[in-house]
């Protein structure tokens, strides 16, 4: 494998983290090889624990003619760190740069028996939602399938490298990374050719062998992208509702406006019917004042009767209320632990599961809703990458 820093990739070099299983063969039979050496490749790829130590040369159990072909033809091209920072609750966040003045992040959040990766979709995004820093900061464009697994392939081969008891070996069972929430920077649906191969990757047996339970989209409800999911991967979903009427929702998720609770609900019944779990996970942001009232409450109980009457197994949803994380300029506070309490009792007390998300790496901007991707100064940021380009790996800033 040959690891280049983006500046130095010619143009001609094709990006490997582009494609998934299927492309990987596409691209062999391109170069005269036959379709079934890219399982191989794909697995040095994605299996192994210390990405920067394998070059295409050393690929053993490759072909000689293939590698000769990769060693011209191919990169494998990681994303510029620009930092990263920990938690003292051993959160990871790390900041990429994805090239002209935007960054993206990913947040890697251990816990007991399982390591869940947060992994942004675009830079920015254009959905506007009232509470969330990233649709405050607007939209600057799609990231592609390689920049969305880039961030993967990074936080695995990173984790597998400093944590004591992971080796160098492709055994999946040493994987860090054991679940993968894409609920970073942007709206996933709303960038799905670059985001389907991307599950597939995750997904693929040769890949990340991640069981598509442990992988979730989160998305705002672009209703006609949660059909095609259905048929293409249907991985775990989770929606953002945050309200539990249009009139509300209207303001806080415009996207309300194009596809109402009814169509979201709609779509949600009709993708149970495919996903991996026989539930919809339903992420309510608690704001003060705004959407935390037992009226609220109440409302999202009878707006759930209807998911729940034409499900499986009559389960159909969790809630999962997030305490609302503020960022500067939102102009809205977040919820009393009371109230969240109290919120979260009457959803139970219906029979619908509901958990208060524990906010994890706070300390640090790593929350859900503060990731804004923020390069403040470029020429500290420039500088900090060619001191990454140099050795391999990460500076490590201002651990906490
Ligand atoms: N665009 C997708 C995924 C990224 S947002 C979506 O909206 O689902 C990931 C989660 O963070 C969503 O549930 C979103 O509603 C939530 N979120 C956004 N801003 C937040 C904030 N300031 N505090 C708490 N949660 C927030
Ligand atoms: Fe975009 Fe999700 Fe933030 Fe809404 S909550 S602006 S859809 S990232």
């Amino acid at each position: 494998m040959t690891l280049m820093s983006p500046d130095s990739v010619t143009p001609t070099r094709v990006n490997l983290l582009n494609f998934d299983l299927d492309g990987l063969a596409d691209f062999c039979e391109h170069l005269g090889e036959k379709r079934f050496r890219a399982v191989q490749l794909f697995r040095w790829i994605h299996q192994r624990g210390d990405p920067g130590a394998c070059q295409f040369d050393q690929m053993s159990d490759l072909a000689k003619s293939l590698r000769g072909k990769l060693q011209t033809t191919a990169v494998v091209s990681p994303l510029p760190v620009v930092s990263q920072h920990i938690s003292t609750d051993g959160t990871i966040k790390w900041l990429f740069d994805v090239g002209d003045a935007n960054a993206i992040e990913t947040v890697f959040i251990p816990e007991l028996g399982r390591g869940t990766l947060c992994v942004s979709s675009q830079a920015g995004c254009a959905m506007g939602c009232r509470f969330c820093a990233t649709g405050h900061h607007g939209f600057s464009r799609n990231l592609s399938t390689g920049e969305i697994i880039a961030q993967l392939w990074f936080a695995e081969g990173f984790l597998r490298q400093h944590s004591q008891s992971h080796g160098h070996s492709d055994d999946r069972s040493d994987r860090v990374v054991t679940n993968v929430v894409l609920m970073g920077m942007g709206e996933p649906l709303q960038n799905y050719d670059a985001l389907l191969p991307a599950l597939r990757v995750m997904t693929c047996d040769h890949g990340y062998g991640l069981s598509r339970r442990r992988v979730t989209v989160s998305t705002s409800g672009i209703v006609p992208m949660m059909d095609r999911l259905a048929q293409d991967c249907p991985v775990a979903l989770a929606v953002s509702l945050h309200a539990p009427n249009d009139v509300l929702r209207d303001q806080l998720v415009p996207l309300n406006l194009k596809y109402s609770l009814h169509d979201l609900l709609s779509a949600c019944l009709r993708y149970l019917a495919h996903a991996p779990r026989d539930f919809i996970t339903f992420a309510y942001c608690l704001l003060d004042g705004v959407n935390d009232g037992d009226e609220h409450a109440r409302q999202l109980i009878q707006l759930m009767q209807t998911v729940r009457t034409h499900s499986r197994a009559g389960v159909g949803c969790k809630f999962n209320l997030i305490p609302f994380n503020p960022f500067p300029n939102s102009g809205l506070r977040p919820s009393s632990p009371g109230r969240t309490q109290s919120f979260a009792r009457i959803l139970n007390a219906a029979g619908i599961t509901t958990t208060v998300r524990k906010t994890r790496g706070g300390d640090i901007d790593a929350a859900c809703g503060q990731l804004a991707g923020d390069i403040r100064d470029r020429t500290r940021v420039q500088q900090r990458m060619e001191r990454l380009h140099r050795p391999r790996f990460l500076h490590q800033e201002s651990a906490t």
